[in-house]
């Protein structure tokens, strides 16, 4: 009888115990409703960005980037690369070949960044970017030859033309001071004067998801959309010139970066963000700024699983009730390490094994646990994100005024590419939100360097600008 009892105490436990997890994890589970508000809300904004009356202070920029069209196969040369504002900075050499036997070649070398250069002044920002420059020219053996250079800067930038960019705000880790309202071309151009030991002809100033659509869009010229899910979260798109209002003209068509991240900075997502959203935020280096990125990005997702972490530990529900020194660090969860623990080929011990690595003590229990928080977090930021990119594809098909539409999307992005679930989320959004878009998604093969370069090639020719 007392066996019995205690078999019931510990069942009755488990059930509590399951409840209080389930409560906490309710918010994280979006119905198709709330999906389809969030797609209508991002169509809201996207409009908003390109009216000239509301564009000031939509929340989405919606920033024009003078890139108006996608290569043709006829560009040619050699190019430096620049790709700041990922995971990693790099520096790339790209060899673009026309003709028959069209290719791209590259070559490039990874540098890091450190913390306190990220987020120290901007000319030492800019002097560390030009010292890694000129390791690379001289790696390649290439210091005199003044190449044409694309600068992908992953960031929101204004831009009057496609060699101008002023940077609107930091975001991610970056924090440098003295670059908020400047032209980060002029900010490159005065550093490597300051150096004073080689010349480069700066052509073009690109942000990430449209290195990438181009990229995608020198195999498949119906890829009009590039969409980055990795340590941000951005989309561009081709957009008919006659809608973006603040751009003279209406022939045509020219890229748009939407600058997504900045979605529900003006509060119209409150909604569903959580407490452990609202914690993150506020822990951020750009408080009330970029929440639907934060909702949806690599840098983030493990910030909202530590916060979720701590908040079932202090209800005694994990780790013993203990807050371990690990758990109280900001970005002890990576992107890779969630990607690891969600993992289905991954047995419960091999789990346990990656959160001891992050110096945290779980029971079998525990690691469960952790995982079932993991998907919870990364599944609602691939239905957020595939909500927006629902919007994007509905306005394409109806600018294209098309029954149905068949759209290409380039992608690159950490999260995207080494997450086990993401991606399938992601598509099965689009998929039930944009019933009437055929989607294509295609991963792009490093498209912040070749990108840059194509986009360079493609001004050069177009604008005979430089060399
Ligand atoms: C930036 C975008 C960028 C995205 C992906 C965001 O934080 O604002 O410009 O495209 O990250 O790198
Ligand atoms: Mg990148």
């Amino acid at each position: 009888a007392k066996g019995a009892a205690m078999v019931t105490a510990v069942a009755y436990r488990l059930a509590a115990q399951r409840k209080q997890i389930d409560a906490v994890l309710a918010p994280f589970l979006l119905s198709l409703e709330t999906l389809r508000d969030v797609k209508n809300k991002m169509r809201t904004e996207l409009e908003y960005g390109l009216k000239r009356e509301t564009q000031d202070r939509a929340t989405v920029k919606m920033l024009p980037t003078y890139v108006c069209g996608t290569p043709d196969g006829t560009e040619n040369g050699k190019y430096l690369a620049l790709d700041l504002g990922g995971t990693n900075f790099r520096v790339l050499l790209v060899k673009i070949r026309s003709g028959r036997r069209r290719s791209v070649r590259m070559y490039n070398k990874i540098f890091a960044i450190p913390l306190e250069i990220m987020q120290g002044t901007g000319e030492e920002l800019f002097d560390h970017i030009v010292q890694c420059i000129a390791d690379f020219l001289e790696y390649m053996g290439i210091k005199g030859a003044r190449l044409p250079l694309g600068f992908t800067f992953s960031f929101p930038c204004r831009q009057a033309s496609i060699g101008k960019g002023t940077l609107v705000g930091w975001t991610k880790g970056f924090k440098a001071t003295d670059c908020e309202g400047e032209d980060v071309v002029d900010m490159l151009r005065e550093a490597i004067r300051r150096r004073n030991e080689f010349d480069l002809d700066i052509v073009a100033v690109v942000n990430d998801t449209v290195g990438t659509m181009m990229t995608c869009g020198y195999e498949d010229p119906n890829c009009e959309i590039g969409l980055i899910a990795g340590t941000g979260s951005n989309v561009c798109y081709m957009e008919d010139m006659k809608n973006i209002e603040i751009v003279e003209g209406n022939e045509g068509k020219m890229c748009i970066n939407t600058e997504w991240g900045g979605f529900g900075d003006n509060g119209c997502i409150d909604n569903i963000r959580t407490k452990y959203d609202k914690e993150v935020d506020e822990g951020s280096l750009n408080a009330g700024k970029q929440r639907y990125e934060k909702m949806t990005s690599g840098m983030y997702l493990g910030e909202i699983v530590r916060q979720i972490l701590i908040d079932l530990t202090k209800q005694g529900l994990l780790f013993r009730g203990q807050i371990s020194e690990s758990l109280r660090k900001r970005g002890i969860f990576e992107t890779k390490f969630l990607s690891q623990i969600e993992s289905d080929r991954l047995a419960l011990l091999q789990v346990r094994r990656i959160l001891q690595q992050l110096g945290l003590d779980s029971t079998c229990e525990d690691s469960i646990i952790v995982k079932e928080v993991c998907g919870a977090v990364s599944r609602r930021a691939a239905q957020l994100c595939g909500a927006g990119l629902a919007a994007i594809v509905e306005k394409k098909r109806e600018n294209r005024g098309v029954e149905h539409l068949q759209i290409t999307v380039g992608v690159d992005g950490t999260l995207y590419k080494l997450h086990p679930h993401f991606s399938r989320i992601l598509q099965e959004t689009v998929k039930e939100l944009a019933p009437r878009c055929d989607v294509t998604f295609m991963l792009s093969e490093d498209g912040s360097g070749k990108g840059a370069a194509l986009i360079t090639a493609v001004a050069k020719r177009l604008h005979n600008i430089g060399q």
